[in-house]
């Protein structure tokens, strides 16, 4: 199976990505956690990378794509969960493509909707520890101690790309270049919607239906 999660960012497609891959014995592939790895590991194209990634912008057609259909070429065989790609139009010709040469397709793309509104207040609320990566939310999961990691009394961080400004460019740059996937999927009649705006568990149940 190859399915993909599409939705805004901070639509929870990663955290759902993380609870039902293992439930469907599928790989979680995220393009954000593949370039965050090679951003911190120093490489070519965590270095290219990093300027789009801090201003709220996608990193380059090519570039992606490259990293994508490389990292499903080796895991061939495996069902893949695909998490933040394809993200532009020019991204999901190519994994058509990519998929047909070696006699795959895509089963089913799930669209998970919330509001910009909810999106902002999710992700600038977002707030981790740079020692042990736990994350917290300064409305919905707040720490004991305001700003502290309760693991290590370390300082929180906001992410570069969750303050207010890049959101909002994030926002803009998904309306413009992420959405026409939604219509360019409904088309291909592999769509199917959920509302993101509830609890976790529900939209798990939800996404996790829409896969079946
Ligand atoms: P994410 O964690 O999925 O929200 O991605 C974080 C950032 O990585 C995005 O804001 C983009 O700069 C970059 N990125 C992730 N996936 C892609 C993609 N498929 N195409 C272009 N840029 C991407």
């Amino acid at each position: 199976m190859i399915a993909v999660l599409l939705g805004p960012p901070g639509s929870g497609k990663g955290t759902q990505a993380k609870r039902l891959a293992p439930k469907l014995q599928a790989l979680h592939l995220s393009s954000g956690d593949i370039l965050r790895a090679e951003k911190a590991a120093g490489t070519e194209l965590g270095k290219k990378a990093t300027d789009y990634m801090d201003r709220g912008e996608l990193v380059p057609d090519s570039l992606i794509i490259e990293m994508m259909l490389g990292r499903m070429t080796r895991e061939r065989g495996k069902s893949i969960l695909l998490d933040g790609y394809p993200r532009t139009l020019a991204q999901a010709e190519a994994l058509d493509e990519g998929l047909a040469r070696s006699g795959l397709k895509i089963h089913r793309v799930v669209n998970i909707d919330v509001p910009d509104a909810e999106v902002e207040r999710r992700m600038t609320g977002r707030r981790s520890c740079p020692t042990c990566g736990a994350v917290y939310h300064v409305e919905f999961t707040p720490p004991g101690t305001a700003g502290k990691c309760d693991k290590d009394a370390v300082d929180l961080v906001q992410r570069n790309d969750d303050k207010p400004e890049v959101v909002r460019k994030r926002l803009v740059t998904y309306h413009h270049q992420t959405q026409p996937l939604v219509d360019y999927y409904r088309k291909c009649g592999l769509l199917k919607d959920v509302d993101g705006i509830q609890a976790p568990e529900e939209v798990e149940a939800k996404v996790e239906a829409a896969l079946a």
